[in-house]
């Protein structure tokens, strides 16, 4: 019998929102320092914020006060204390000014899922620039043995060159410092979503 645990929901392979959560499975612990960099629905937020209760700090970016309204609405349902989560009504791209300071170096996970909200305004989509500052910055912001993951929609408008652009910095990465892996289907005639995840060495 295949594992539910590492298929999709029709026993194929799983998508890159799913790798994303697999690759973060089990490496979360209460107490512990994560961050969302876009809200979105808040389906990332809440399989974070489980993982780190109680005692965990939870950090939410959305450009969207919509996106924000739905992640909390969404937390508070799965029951996750208020105390337990921040929602930042900013660019993740300023993540450096918003997080508190001692926390730089501090996080055990950071995940972007890219693109724009399902079922909402597609003309909010995540800016290459923004999202190559951000993701630069919040490597700052790992901890030792923490993981990043990006979740990269190259079929979205402006997504292709988004994609690029993670790739490219990716593959410049210093071995020694962060280890860099790539999920992503490669026989299909679309742009499937891919998932990036970075590890940094230590802990
Ligand atoms: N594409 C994904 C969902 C991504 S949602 C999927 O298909 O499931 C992406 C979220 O990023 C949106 O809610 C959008 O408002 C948010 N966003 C866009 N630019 C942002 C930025 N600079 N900082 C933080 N969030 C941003």
């Amino acid at each position: 019998m295949i594992s539910p645990f590492i298929s999709s929901p029709d026993g194929g392979l799983p998508s890159a929102v799913r790798w994303s959560h697999l690759l973060i499975e089990g490496r979360l612990r209460a107490g512990d320092v994560a961050v969302d960099c876009t809200a979105g629905n808040g389906h990332d937020a809440l399989f974070l914020a489980r993982q780190i209760a109680p005692g965990g700090r939870l950090f939410v970016f959305d450009v969207q006060e919509s996106a924000l309204a739905s992640t909390r609405a969404r937390l508070l349902e799965g029951g996750i204390a208020e105390e337990g989560f921040s929602l930042i009504h900013a660019g993740h791209e300023t993540l450096a000014e918003v997080l508190p300071s001692e926390l730089r170096g501090g996080s055990k996970v950071i995940m972007f899922n890219l693109g724009y909200l399902p079922g909402s305004d597609k003309t909010v989509i995540t800016e290459t620039a923004k999202t190559m500052h951000a993701i630069k910055t919040a490597l700052d912001w790992l901890a030792p043995g923490g993981l990043l993951t990006v979740v990269v929609y190259p079929g979205h408008e402006g997504g292709a060159e988004e994609a690029r652009e993670v790739a490219a910095f990716a593959a410049a990465l210093p071995p020694r410092e962060i280890e860099v892996q790539h999920l992503r289907p490669v026989n299909r005639s679309a742009a499937p979503p891919e998932c990036w995840v970075f590890w940094r060495r230590g802990g």
